[in-house]
């Protein structure tokens, strides 16, 4: 496994990393789950900040200060949602993943820190997901970056588990 990947059971509003990711929706105005919870932790500072961005692109990412969170940043990306896997759906969420490590890299972080994206209420099959993510991550800290440390943050013990059997199968 490269050390630079891991992955933690955590509520990700907790990590004291450069760069937290929000599964956000194209508007960035807020939602459910990791981005209601984001939200609620950082303060209404992030919603005046997201309102500035002008939404973003399924796929694309764009990032705000992290406000009252242990966290200096935010990097909004929108995942796809599930319509069966023929829509483009393993492209756009390996974009989700790239962009925010490029935006990071971009502004010379260390460590970033994701939530399984589009695999809650947008419906993506976590196995399938966390296959993309690991994938994606991995290319991309496989060349020279300002990156050191990315964490797979689970926030169900069964995420974990997946997570954990991924890495490992990358080692050795
Ligand atoms: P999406 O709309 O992209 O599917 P969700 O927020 O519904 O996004 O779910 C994405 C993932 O985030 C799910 O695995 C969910 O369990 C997880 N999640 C929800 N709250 C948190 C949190 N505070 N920290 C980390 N992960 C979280």
């Amino acid at each position: 496994m490269d050390s630079r990947l891991y992955t933690l059971h955590a509520d990700i509003t907790t990590l004291a990393v450069d760069a937290i990711v929000n599964a956000a929706n194209q508007s960035l105005l807020g939602g459910g789950g990791v981005d209601g919870a984001i939200h609620r932790a950082a303060g209404p500072e992030l919603l005046a900040a997201c309102r500035r961005l002008g939404g973003c692109e399924t796929g694309d990412a764009k990032i705000t200060p992290g406000f009252r969170l242990p966290a200096r940043y935010v990097i909004h990306t929108v995942g796809p949602v599930w319509h069966g896997g023929t829509h483009g759906e393993p492209e756009l969420l390996a974009s989700c993943y790239r962009r925010s490590l490029e935006i990071a890299a971009g502004e010379g972080l260390a460590s970033i820190a994701f939530p399984c994206i589009s695999t809650g209420v947008y419906g993506y099959p976590l196995e399938l997901a966390a296959t993309v993510a690991v994938d994606t991550v991995s290319d991309f800290v496989a060349a020279p970056s300002s990156i050191a440390e990315v964490i797979f943050a689970c926030f169900s013990a069964g995420d974990l588990a997946l997570y954990q059997r991924l890495l490992e199968a990358r080692s050795g």
